[in-house]
């Protein structure tokens, strides 16, 4: 049946999404370095310039893999304040939290093991909650929206940090051309695994556009959505509050 077909459909993206990050967690940085040519550092430093972060605010990096927003943020909020690193996956959390031993956030950092479709925590306790190249990979996103609203603090804000849609055709056209030769090649090369580099490029191309995801976060009740391309629109920020 249709439905039957689609229920296979979600187990398999969710056993997909891990077994990728379970195989890239132990190189994970060092890929986002050479495939970005480092421009995700950029990306990321917009990402907490937008969010408004201040001495004593409960953050949530949501998605959080190995950590460079959870640090940023831990920077920012002071000893009155809260970072929390979250995310679905045992081997991307183990890389983070080592990661962010060495670098003296031990005491800084908070580490939860979540699915961001159902988040363990309580209602109006974030100030700011950040997803950073996350949303893509999850299967339900209304029900990680809904989630997200519904533990932000009234005046609280959600920051999404995303692959999106180029805007100028030719861009597009050497982006995809990117994304999907040199990246699986460029992933065989370095971490002998072309095949989750493969999935990093069908999930880019799946995930909704800018307008479309805006359109999703004001379903989920987000108020004042509003996003900023980055490089050509080749990554978007997202921002909406909780009124
Ligand atoms: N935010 C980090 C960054 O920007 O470098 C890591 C991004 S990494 C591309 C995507 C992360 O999303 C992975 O660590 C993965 O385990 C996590 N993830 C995927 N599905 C998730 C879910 N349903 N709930 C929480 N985290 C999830």
């Amino acid at each position: 049946t249709h439905f039957g077909y689609q229920t296979v459909d979600v187990e398999d993206k969710q056993k997909k999404v891990a077994d990728v990050f379970h195989s890239v967690a132990a190189k994970y940085d060092l890929m986002n370095d050479v495939m970005s040519m480092g421009i995700h550092r950029l990306w990321k430093r917009f990402t907490i310039e937008m969010s408004g972060v201040r001495p004593g605010h409960k953050v949530l990096d949501l998605a959080g893999g190995t950590g460079d927003l959870a640090a940023k943020f831990a920077d920012k909020v002071g000893d009155s304040g809260q970072v929390i690193l979250a995310d679905i996956n045992q081997s991307m959390l183990n890389v983070g939290r080592d990661k962010l031993i060495d670098n003296g956030y031990g005491n800084k950092v908070q580490f939860a093991q979540v699915n961001a479709e159902a988040l363990p925590f309580e209602d109006n306790s974030f100030d700011i909650i950040t997803i950073a190249f996350g949303l893509r990979n999850v299967t339900h996103k209304e029900k990680a929206l809904s989630s997200m609203l519904r533990i932000l603090k009234p005046g609280g804000r959600l920051l999404v940090l995303e692959f999106s849609k180029p805007e100028q055709p030719w861009l597009s056209k050497v982006y995809d051309t990117y994304s999907f030769s040199l990246l699986p090649a460029m992933g065989k090369l370095l971490v002998n695994d072309s095949d989750s580099y493969k999935y990093l490029a069908e999930s880019i191309r799946m995930h909704p556009d800018q307008d479309s995801l805006k359109q999703m976060m004001l379903q989920a009740g987000f108020d004042e959505v509003e996003y900023h391309n980055m490089t050509g629109g080749i990554v978007a920020l997202h921002r909406g509050f909780k009124f």
